[in-house]
């Protein structure tokens, strides 16, 4: 996906703030934080959702990334919150599937 900035991203075109990196997934700080910690984990290879049949080995690694990801910022113990935003309705502004890994305070009830 020429044209996709999270496929930039993940292939290091684009440089951000990474915390975590293997060779299936990748995770940065969301530009925007909505918590002391807001990091975004995605799989490397481009799906716009998680409907667009995501390879298993993905979901493992991006659910090992988010582990990688509360020990190391410290929210394992304190309490973290982990989001997607699949289409329209969810209000998904950039399409390639990223999972908000969101902690640092207490979180509400709405999205962060
Ligand atoms: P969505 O609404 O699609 O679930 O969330 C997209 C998220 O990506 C937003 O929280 C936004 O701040 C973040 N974001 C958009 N563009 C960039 C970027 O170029 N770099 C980083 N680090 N975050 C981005
Ligand atoms: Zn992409």
């Amino acid at each position: 996906m020429d044209d996709c900035i999270f496929c930039k991203i993940a292939s290091h075109v684009i440089e951000s703030d990474y915390v975590y990196e293997d060779d299936r997934v990748c995770a940065f700080r969301d530009l925007s934080p909505l918590a002391p910690t807001h990091v975004l984990v995605i799989p490397k290879h481009h799906y716009e959702t998680m409907v667009d049949g995501v390879a298993s080995e993905d979901l493992v690694a991006m659910t090992h990334a988010v582990e990688e990801v509360v020990k190391s910022e410290g929210i394992a113990e304190t309490g973290f919150r982990v989001v997607t935003n699949g289409g329209a309705d969810a209000g998904q502004a950039v399409h390639h599937l990223h999972w908000h890994v969101l902690g640092g305070r207490r979180l509400t009830d709405d999205f962060a």
